[in-house]
């Protein structure tokens, strides 16, 4: 694995000789590192013979319905198997990561979250999407660097991937050294603890592997199990992501199961729990890169100010960004359960705190429409609360 570390080294000092040369991995590192990736490393995919075990712990777990609703996730699993089918005579997969954590982000940033979570007035929005959305940012810059390298190497056959295609991502990155798999099923290393995203640039170029394999450093933590608030993992390794509170808000279409309805609080967008808890994330890292700096002011907004944005407004200040693909009425669905656990809050602990339940109700009344028959379903529950 070579990292951003490398920076002082001038690019054009270093001759390539091979593509298969350590040099050659120096300054594609180089290249990625400016490109504003926090770490590469190269993973073989011409033999698929690495991949065959964890296929199978894959293939158990959506046999076991794990996935739920994201049935893509079960299709194309002969090439997540052999990803060199992604692109004629593929060889090699250039594994990056790239921080996500925004600019500004203060150095107790954790003790912050935590204490949002336990504001029923707030709005919590998993941090990775307060900024651009990274598929777009990511496919981007690796597409460039694959032009990069072709204006060096010569031309050469290259496909970006970054959540795009059928692709064992974490086993790929996990092979070449980018990190080590953690028991909340996330890529942990020791420099950034989590808070990356994951993208491969598949190539034909037979770039040396990296093979520094990075042992598991979880230890006899459970930190991530404990904390997780729908106890969403099964076992280490393994989540149910049907009850998990990520899949809950984004992915999961139509009405959201009652039971698990108290247990997702204030978290409107994603969940950050068993990353936030991971005593891996205090070494996590700010990104270089401004696309990811907070937008709409969401690390610190009230759910009824969000409650109150128009469709027109969802759709203008959620432009570039990743939270734009759930829809408005998905949005105002999660906010409305988020309101209906705010009442409860509001109701146990503090009835001096502002705004009165009173006043969340008219809000909730005000949205009730024959146009989002799912949002009204939710609003009801919500509405129940108020009495
Ligand atoms: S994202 Fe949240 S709900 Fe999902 S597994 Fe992690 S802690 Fe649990
Ligand atoms: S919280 Fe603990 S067990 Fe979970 S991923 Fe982090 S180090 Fe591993």
């Amino acid at each position: 694995m070579f990292n951003s570390g490398v920076n002082y080294m001038s690019i054009e000092n270093i001759k390539v000789t091979t593509f298969s040369s350590e040099d050659a991995l120096k300054k594609i590192s180089l290249w990625a590192s400016n490109l504003g990736f926090s770490n590469i490393s190269i993973a073989n995919i011409e033999s698929s013979k690495e991949l065959i075990y964890p296929l199978k712990k894959y293939q158990d777990w959506v046999n076991s319905e794990y996935n739920g609703d994201m049935h893509f996730l079960k299709k194309n699993l002969k090439i997540r198997q052999n990803p060199q089918k992604l692109l004629e005579g593929a060889k090699r997969a250039i594994m990056v990561s790239m921080n996500y954590l925004p600019n500004g982000t203060p150095e107790d940033w954790r003790e912050k979250e935590i204490k949002r979570l336990a504001d029923p007035n707030n709005a919590t929005i998993s941090i990775y999407a307060r900024g651009r959305d990274y598929h777009r940012v990511m496919r981007k810059r690796l597409a460039k660097l694959g032009r990069i390298i072709s204006a060096e190497f010569g031309k050469f056959g290259f496909r970006a991937c970054v959540d795009s295609a059928p692709l064992l991502e974490v086993e790929l990155a996990e092979q070449s050294g980018l990190g080590w798999r953690g028991k909340n099923t996330l890529l942990l290393n020791k420099q950034n603890g989590s808070l990356f995203f994951l993208g491969a640039l598949l190539t034909d170029l037979p770039l040396t592997v990296s093979k520094k394999k990075i042992s598991n450093s979880c230890g006899t933590c459970t930190a991530c199990l404990d904390i997780c608030p729908t106890k969403a993992f099964v076992s280490a390794y393994v989540l149910d992501a049907r009850k998990c509170i990520s899949y809950l808000t984004i992915e999961k279409k139509g009405i959201i199961d009652e039971s698990l309805r108290p247990l997702i609080g204030n978290r409107i967008y994603g969940c950050d729990d068993c990353q936030l808890f991971c005593p891996w994330n205090k070494y996590a890292n700010v990104s270089d890169l401004k696309d990811f700096d907070v937008r709409n002011g969401l690390d610190e907004i009230t759910l009824l100010e969000l409650f109150n944005w128009s469709e027109e407004q969802f759709f203008i200040n959620h432009t570039g960004s990743p939270i734009l693909r759930i829809g408005y009425e998905n949005w105002l669905r999660n906010i409305a359960i988020a309101l209906g656990n705010a009442v409860n809050s509001l109701k146990n602990n503090d009835s001096n705190k502002k705004p009165p339940i009173s006043v969340i109700r008219t809000n909730l009344k005000k949205r009730l429409t024959k146009k989002y028959p799912i949002l009204n379903h939710h609003i009801i529950w919500a509405l129940g609360r108020c009495n």
